[in-house]
């Protein structure tokens, strides 16, 4: 065998009595098995020795039979003791090895000392004492190996330095019976050897194999961790999403009843994100939510004395709970710092102004007694704010709820209404501004319900689009526009108003079509007033609607212009034919001066477009006389007609006839 080898050979054969220092968790692992042996190893070294030394009482001197055992008897005992009072201390690795170091030395006097006692006392004994002797070493080794079972080391220094001075020994007595006691004992502890080192690297993977568990059950932990916390934030603005808010108001929710204390919903709608979006893309409009996602959680977070969760809960539309008992006037407070955060200018590619909020906001227990109904109340306020207080906080009160109600009675009276028996068309004229002919009539709806009356269309037709009876009713209210229409001079023209579910419905505007072609009306007669809302809802299919009304020969007219986003972009991007100013500018054409110029600059725009100008809600002779001024085409409003029905239509042209003076002036629209 070459050197290098056996010098491997022998470092590897030393290692094995010393305790491994690379491994800590194995050392631990050692330390704990064996600290719960310790008492059983002392046990076996004591009672054996006892009960030699008790053979030996009147046969050896005292000092051998009495003092000697009695001493390590002392010895034993006190080290047990000391074994049991460490065992639940916590303690360090080097603590550990230190005390393993010293187990495994320790092994060399004990060893030493018990050995050569029992040589001592061999001669005083008859062969039976002396047989007990060479027992006694070796039943004692022998436990001894099996209680040192996990410390390897002190095992096998125990084996060598018992073993070899006992085989020597008993050989050299040359008793035939000792001698085949001491190979006998030999071969045990050989067995015993194997069996240990087996046992030993058998312990030694466990440890490694519970340790690499445990690491796994770590990273496991670590990843689920991870998820957790991806699956309750909003990865676009990394504030908590939609998940997180409704696990968030259900605690608060449960935590406000049982102290009896209030709670708030809040939901924040951005107002004027969607034209951002249009017209900068949506990577500029990323950013805006991000930003105004972080404006507003610093607004919630140096709020107080209550506490503010904040969350996004998709689009630009964000989630508010607010715990600590708020009252009305925490929640106005916290609107309007979190408005006036939002309405501070965006730096785009240039600052950008215009973009403001809308906040409802509901609170327990005025408003409801479960959170899905809390937060039902808290959409309802932000839908009045949008509606009525665009840009404003609205508070859930016992008004909007009597709203609530009657939306509910709408929605189920006209769930079974019969549109043909309850369902009325009136007829409003569209004259022209110069010539103050009548050039067309809108078609506007009117609901006679048996129960409630009649029924505004502004509270109808939203409550149809809700219930998902829009798109039959407003074929069958298309279906008897067009009957009537046909009836009327062909120069005069029909406007019909569409919802937007209509105009971005997933099957198309077909439907429509084969009504309109059924009818025998030619399309070239008849304007489609579509409002802005209708167009952003879903801007793609609104287009492709629009085209293929448009390739028909109908018009389009984009209904109540300047109320909703009044984004330029839409009068670009479709093929208009008209735009219909809204009657809030009217009215106060005469008395406000931005209501002027801003119908001024609208005429002014369809001028240049060659696009046709309509203005709405024209109820005095000074109003048109103004709007003639500034160059408006169409003129509608109550100062000519209010809606008339289909039968009192041709009267009406008759008049207007007359009052005009004959057919001939008449201009077409
Ligand atoms: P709109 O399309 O803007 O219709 C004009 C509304 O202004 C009508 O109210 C009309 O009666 C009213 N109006 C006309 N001239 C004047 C005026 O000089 N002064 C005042 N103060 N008001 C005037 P109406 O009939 O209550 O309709 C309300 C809204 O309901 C309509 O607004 C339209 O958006 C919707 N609507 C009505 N009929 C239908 C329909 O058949 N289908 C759809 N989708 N919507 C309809
Ligand atoms: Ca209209
Ligand atoms: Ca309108």
């Amino acid at each position: 065998m070459p050197v290098a080898d056996l010098k491997s050979h022998l470092a590897a054969t030393i290692r094995l009595f010393h305790v491994p220092v690379d491994n800590p968790d194995l050392m631990r692992a050692q330390f704990d098995a064996f600290s719960k042996q310790v008492p059983l190893l002392y046990f076996i070294l004591m009672s054996n020795t006892i009960a030699v030394a008790y053979t030996y009482v009147n046969v050896a001197p005292d000092w051998l039979t009495m003092i000697v055992p009695g001493v390590l008897t002392v010895l034993a005992g006190l080290r047990t003791y000391w074994w049991l009072r460490q065992r639940h201390l916590v303690r360090s690795d080097a603590d550990i090895l230190r005390n393993l170091r010293a187990t495994n030395w320790l092994t060399v006097p004990i060893g030493a000392g018990f050995t050569a006692w029992s040589f001592a006392l061999y001669p005083y004994g008859d062969p039976f004492a002396k047989s007990q002797v060479a027992f006694y070493m070796a039943v004692t080794v022998i436990g001894c190996i099996f209680s040192l079972m996990h410390l390897r080391s002190a095992a096998l220094i125990v084996t060598l330095i018992v073993d070899v001075p006992y085989v020597l020994f008993f050989f050299a007595t040359g008793e035939p019976t000792l001698k085949a006691i001491a190979v006998n004992n030999l071969l045990v502890s050989g067995a015993m050897v194997t069996v240990l080192f087996i046992y030993y690297r058998d312990f030694a993977d466990l440890v490694a194999s519970r340790k690499s568990l445990l690491a796994q059950q770590a990273a496991t932990q670590a990843l689920s961790d991870e998820n957790f916390r991806l699956a309750n934030l909003d990865s676009l603005t990394e504030l908590p999403n939609r998940r997180r808010f409704f696990a968030e108001l259900s605690s608060a929710f449960a935590d406000a009843e049982r102290r009896h204390v209030r709670v708030a919903v809040g939901i924040i709608d951005l107002d004027g994100f969607k034209p951002i979006n249009d017209n900068y893309g949506h990577s500029v409009g990323d950013r805006v939510l991000i930003e105004a996602g972080r404006r507003i959680r610093e607004v919630c977070e140096a709020f107080g004395p209550q506490r503010v969760e904040f969350a996004r809960l998709g689009g630009d539309e964000f989630g508010l709970v607010v715990c600590g008992d708020p009252e009305d006037a925490d929640l106005t407070r916290l609107g309007e710092r979190i408005g006036s955060q939002v309405k501070l200018p965006y730096q785009l590619d240039t600052a950008h102004t215009g973009l403001s909020c809308s906040i409802g906001f509901a609170l327990f227990p005025n408003a409801a007694t479960t959170s899905e109904a809390l937060y039902e109340c808290a959409d309802y306020a932000l839908y009045h704010a949008k509606r009525h207080q665009r840009g404003r906080t609205v508070i859930f009160s016992s008004e909007l709820e009597a709203e609530i109600r009657s939306r509910g009675v709408i929605e189920n009276l006209l769930r079974t209404s019969d549109f043909g028996a309850e369902m009325e068309l009136v007829f409003q004229p569209i004259v022209d501004a110069m010539s103050e002919h009548t050039a067309g009539f809108e078609t506007l709806a009117r609901w006679h319900s048996p129960r409630l009356g009649s029924v505004s269309p502004a509270d109808f037709i939203p409550a149809a689009e809700r219930i998902g009876l829009i798109r039959p009713l407003t074929q069958a209210l298309l279906a008897r526009a067009l009957a009537t229409a046909k009836t009327w001079p062909d120069d005069i023209r029909l406007s019909f108003n569409l919802s937007a579910h209509d105009v971005c419905a997933a099957e198309g505007i077909l439907p429509l079509v084969s009504i309109i072609e059924k009818s025998g009306l030619s399309p070239r007669r008849i304007d489609f007033e579509i409002t802005e809302t209708a167009v952003t809802f879903d801007f793609v299919r609104a287009q492709q609607s629009i085209a293929t009304l448009k390739a028909m020969g109908c018009g389009i007219s984009l209904d109540d212009f300047g109320t909703g986003y009044s984004s330029l972009s839409h009068v670009h991007r479709l093929p208009l034919d008209k735009i219909k100013v809204d009657r809030s500018f009217v009215a106060e054409i005469n008395q406000n001066p931005v209501s002027h110029k801003i119908i001024k600059s609208l005429a002014g725009l369809c001028d240049d477009m060659e696009i046709a100008c309509v203005v709405e809600g024209v109820e005095t002779r000074a109003q048109l006389d103004s709007l003639r001024r500034l160059g408006c085409d169409f003129i509608q409003g109550y100062y000519f007609a209010k809606p008339m029905p289909a039968g009192a239509i041709a009267d009406y042209l008759a008049r207007e006839r007359q009052r005009l003076g004959g057919a001939g002036a008449k201009v077409v629209a």
